[in-house]
Parts: C-alpha cells; sequence; structure tokens
C-alpha cells in the first residue's frame, strides 16, 4: 500500500495546495478530531495595517517612535515588524541598527538602539511588569497594539489591525459540517481573539497563550483522546507542531515552523485542511 498511498498523496497535494512531508502524515490526516488554529497568518491575512501611532511622551515625535520601533523588529519575522518596517520605508525613515538583541517569547523584542535600551512589546509584558500607561482606545476594537519603551519607559503605541481571510468561514463551516472541532489559540489579546472567534462560528479561542502554552494546550487535547492538528507559521511554534498529531505549517511562514511541520499550506489556505482530512477519510475508504 506504501507506493499508492506516497502516489495520492502526491496527487493531493499537487491539486490542494499541500504538501506533504511525510507517509505518516497523510495517514494520520483522516483521524484528526480537533484542529487548532494559530490566527495570525492562517485564519487573517497578517495584513497588520497600522491603524494608529499614539504618542505618550512631549519629547518624542512619530517618525522618531518608527525609527526606534523599526531598529528592534528588523530582528523579528513576526507580521508586526513587517508592518512597522513597512510604515518606516514609506516614510523613507533610515533605520539604524541595533545590538544585544533580546527576544521575549509571545511579548516582544529587546535591544539597544544608539545606546538606549529599546522594548516594542504587547499588552501582556505591559501588565506583567505593571507598568503605567494612558489606557488605550485601540484595546477597547479589535486591534493588536505594541509599546514602545525607551530606557523603560513607555512613549507610545502602535495598533494594527489584520483582516479575516476570505477563506476562513468556508474551512471552519466545513469542518464542523464533518463533526470536527476546532479552536483559536493566539498570543494576541482576548478581544481580537474573541472577535475572529465569533466572527468564523470557532467551537472556541483562547487569548494571551504564550509559545510554551501552546505545547501544553496540544498534549491536553491529547490526554482527553483528541487526535490534533495544529497550525502555525512562527519559529515560537515549532514546539507544539511537533506535539501535534499533524503539524501544519503556513506556507507564508518561517523555515522552521516549515521544517517541523508534517504538512504545509502552501497558499496558506485554511480550506486546505478541511481537504486534507477529507481527502484522508475517502483514500483510506476505498483502499479497506
Ligand atoms: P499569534 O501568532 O497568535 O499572533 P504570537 O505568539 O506570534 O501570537 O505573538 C503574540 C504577541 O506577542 C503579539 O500579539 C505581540 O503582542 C507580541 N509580539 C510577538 N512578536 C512581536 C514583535 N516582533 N514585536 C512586538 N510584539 C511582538
Ligand atoms: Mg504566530
Amino acid at each position: 500500500a506504501v507506493p499508492l498511498v506516497v502516489a495520492i498523496s502526491t496527487a493531493v497535494s499537487a491539486n490542494n495546495g499541500l504538501l506533504i512531508r511525510n507517509r505518516t502524515a497523510f495517514e494520520n490526516s483522516r483521524k484528526i478530531t480537533t484542529v487548532i488554529f494559530d490566527k495570525t497568518g492562517t485564519l487573517t491575512q497578517g495584513s497588520h495595517e497600522i491603524a494608529s501611532v499614539v504618542l505618550f511622551d512631549m519629547a518624542m515625535d512619530e517618525r522618531e517612535m518608527l525609527r526606534l520601533a523599526a531598529a528592534i523588529e528588523q530582528n523579528s519575522e513576526h507580521f508586526i515588524a513587517q508592518s512597522i518596517l513597512r510604515r518606516a520605508k514609506e516614510q523613507s525613515i533610515t533605520v539604524p541598527p541595533s545590538q544585544a538583541f533580546t527576544y521575549l517569547p509571545g511579548k516582544g523584542l529587546e535591544g539597544m538602539v544608539e545606546g538606549k535600551d529599546v522594548k516594542v512589546v504587547g499588552p501582556n509584558y505591559i501588565s506583567e511588569f505593571n507598568i503605567n500607561v494612558p489606557s488605550s482606545q485601540a484595546e477597547e476594537g479589535v486591534e493588536t497594539v505594541v509599546y514602545v519603551l525607551v530606557e523603560n519607559q513607555p512613549v507610545g503605541y502602535i495598533a494594527m489591525r489584520d483582516q479575516i481571510r476570505e477563506e476562513s468561514a468556508e474551512a471552519i463551516r466545513v469542518l464542523k459540517q464533518n463533526g470536527i472541532k476546532n479552536l483559536l489559540l493566539t498570543g494576541d489579546n482576548e478581544r481580537v481573539a474573541k472577535s475572529v472567534s465569533d466572527q468564523l462560528q470557532m467551537d472556541g479561542f483562547l487569548a494571551n497563550v504564550l509559545p510554551h502554552q501552546k505545547q501544553e494546550k496540544v498534549k491536553e487535547l491529547q490526554a482527553k483522546g483528541e487526535f490534533v492538528a495544529m497550525t502555525g507559521d512562527g519559529v515560537n511554534d515549532a514546539p507544539a507542531l511537533a506535539q501535534a498529531d499533524v503539524g501544519i505549517a503556513v506556507g507564508s511562514g518561517t523555515d522552521v515552523a516549515a521544517e517541523t511541520a508534517d504538512v504545509i499550506l502552501v497558499n496558506s489556505n485554511p480550506q486546505d485542511i478541511a481537504s486534507l482530512i477529507l481527502f484522508g477519510k475517502a483514500t483510506y475508504r476505498k483502499m479497506i
């Protein structure tokens, strides 16, 4: 049966934007009972258009804050980083180098720019260290917010708005119709997570999930007897992708995610996950 399965999985991948990296992954795909979606880049486009740039500090102007933030973000592959760097480029800002760079998993980045400590971090970092920031309008909505700190003083924030992919609602609908549960897992804030989950009528969501907690959540579901597929795009997602029964990397993601995954979604289209499961079921039904 091996060559047949290989042939079939190759055909499936060619037609459906799937790159199946091993035979077991294809065999396992039909057993999936729960699909965990990482929000950014799979269910959403990852566009992170900048909605507003707000300054707290009178001594800071928008260009200067973007310049410092971009210096830090050039070390990251996250959509947040791409968006900030794009804005800096549009405004013809010369981005200086940064040194002694530290990655704060699921929280942001820190580094030295021109001798000053600069951080670009999410609301979770702000609350963890009890940093006082003026209350933000953006958090009330469905925006992803990152704060810029210079020498530990918050100088402002950048709010970004992502967009749900057109194909996502149909992908969730088809999964549900076939009795497969779905769950949104994201490092982003509660409001953004709830908004995406509600709009797509998902079974549930978990927000503010740190990278190592993604892997724990997969384990937890497996312990309850679920056969879990997990999607992800980031370096951070690799442990969860490895833990999952079927790890699915998004085509636009990092190499680390792709190397860890069993399946790669070439077009980053969530509908292809449903196709993978249904093709797996149909194939093995025929063979038995
Ligand atoms: P997700 O993929 O679900 O959006 P991540 O774990 O990639 O979650 O990111 C979670 C949060 O960590 C982001 O919403 C942001 O607050 C923070 N973060 C991650 N990467 C960066 C970055 N490059 N710059 C600033 N903040 C970041
Ligand atoms: Mg991510």
